[in-house]
């Protein structure tokens, strides 16, 4: 059995060492308003405090009917914990509660939103642009397709088969032509599919993922850029997951860090703060490199404000209310750890991508198991359970997924193409299996690794003796 200790210490959310953090900046902030009248209060309604109390109780004991996301043995789905410093700034705003639709509901946070998009835009290498935050990445990708459609209406939308499904379906929404292209064995956009939907000329806009949700693998984007000379098309980089790994790409591998290093070439792209930049939910990003289709957005409201003759975040936003906490948090985080290639923000990333590289190490070299053959791209790890047939796999995936998670290790599960690992047996072939996947976005995975994998091998263990 796995031992129950915990090897290295990581950021307990219930033991917050920052917690007194926000006493000097909360008397700072109510010290802005100091010439208003003071609110008529009551200082201390112990009715009132005992029945809040016995709710938050209710909503304490509801809240235990979940997974550990914050704990470094839930490997399982894109879940990472906010930052400490993201947090507090979010519950800081939220004694204001601004609106950043427009000025005249976020003034100051207005201003932090534009100034931490821009620094996430000069990740790209982006001096200019237009962008905001939205509420996710469905949203922006939605936003940055709705574009496309406005620029090239009666074109078609391509993206890859291991592209977000929710492409399709925004596709749908905006009525715009839908096709899937196949992807190759390490889950990239196949070439030549993709050609043989250009030439039939009516493609307006190709998706290409930086970081696929299931694999995290990175879709050839130096040679569809190539293809865009020759076919002329729009280009959209979903980097929803691996936007951030532009900050490390001279430490991907070949393909990754070409791919990674041509992103200033795209049209658009779509990253999210919320997956891997240390936000709490509600944060998206959508940016386009020339500012000029926010003519695209333009309406005439009568019931906006306009009050500032200052960009106006409304303008440029299909959604209209939006939390201004989300942006206060994202620009706190980046003043605490800048977007920098050499910073802590970039090597925690790095501990990331080292864990999928050691996790993968072991599975290789593991009987039991049969690695994703090209290795993870980014810090996603996929992996078979070996079996004489597609349907024994896949049990054998389910019951060690179930294993894990009552000792506590929490995976997740991925169907895939038997073909994508190779066609070196009578298994290969469209046959959906079932693999285990990890996703290690959390720094502190690389440490915890060898508590991993030990909880992991003797589930599996456990599993196969079961069968005997
Ligand atoms: C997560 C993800 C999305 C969807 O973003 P949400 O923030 O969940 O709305 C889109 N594309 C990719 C590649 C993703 O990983």
């Amino acid at each position: 059995m796995a031992s129950p200790t915990r090897p290295v210490p990581f950021p307990d959310p219930f033991q917050n060492p920052f917690r007194n953090l926000l006493e000097g900046p909360l008397a700072t902030l109510a010290a802005a308003f100091a010439d208003l009248p003071p609110c008529n209060q009551p200082s201390d309604d112990a009715e009132r405090r005992t029945a809040m109390a016995a709710v938050l109780e209710d909503v304490a004991v509801r809240m235990g009917d979940n997974y550990p996301y914050f704990h470094p043995l839930y490997a399982g789905q894109m879940i990472k914990p906010p930052h400490p410093v993201a947090r507090a700034a979010y519950a800081l705003a939220m004694t204001i509660n601004p609106n950043n639709h427009a000025r005249d509901g976020g003034r100051a946070s207005s201003t932090m939103e534009v100034e931490a998009v821009a620094a996430i835009a000069r990740i790209f290498g982006w001096n200019t642009h237009l962008g905001h935050l939205t509420s996710g990445g469905t949203f922006a990708n939605l936003e940055a397709l709705w574009v496309a459609g406005q620029l090239a209406p009666a074109k078609r939308i391509v993206a890859s088969e291991q592209a977000h499904y929710t492409h399709k379906r925004i596709s749908a929404v905006l009525q715009l032509q839908f096709s899937s292209v196949a992807s190759d064995a390490a889950g990239r956009m196949d070439l030549n599919a993709l050609e043989d939907e250009l030439r039939c000329g009516d493609v307006g806009t190709v998706v290409v993922t930086m970081g696929t949700t299931a694999l995290g693998s990175v879709d050839p984007l130096p040679e569809i850029l190539a293809l865009r000379d020759r076919y002329g098309f729009r280009i959209h980089l979903d980097a929803a997951y691996g936007g951030y790994f532009r900050l490390i790409a001279g430490q991907l591998d070949t393909a990754a860090h070409a791919a990674y290093s041509l992103m200033e070439q795209a049209d658009s792209i779509v990253i999210d703060p919320h997956k891997h930049g240390l936000q709490p939910y509600g944060c998206g990003c959508v940016l386009f490199r020339d500012p000029a289709v926010g003519r695209f957005y333009k309406h005439d409201s009568p019931y906006t404000y306009f009050t500032s003759n200052e960009l106006h975040l409304g303008e440029i936003s299909l959604e209209c209310s939006r939390a201004g906490a989300s942006a206060v948090a994202l620009w706190a985080t980046q003043r605490l750890l800048p977007l920098t290639a050499d910073g802590e923000f970039a090597r925690d990333l790095m501990a990331s991508r080292r864990a999928a590289l050691e996790l993968h190490r072991r599975i290789r070299q593991d009987a039991r198991f049969e690695s994703f053959p090209s290795g993870p791209e980014l810090d996603i790890v996929v992996w078979r359970v070996r079996g004489s047939s597609t349907a024994q796999m896949s049990d054998r995936a389910q019951r060690i997924f179930d294993e894990c998670a009552a000792f506590n290790l929490h995976l997740a599960l991925v169907q895939l193409p038997g073909a994508m690992f190779g066609s070196h047996d009578a298994i290969a072939s469209p046959t959906l299996v079932t693999c285990l996947r990890s996703v290690l976005m959390k720094p502190e995975h690389e440490n915890w690794l060898g508590e991993i994998w030990e909880r992991l091998s003797s589930a599996a263990d456990r599993v196969l003796d079961l069968e005997q």
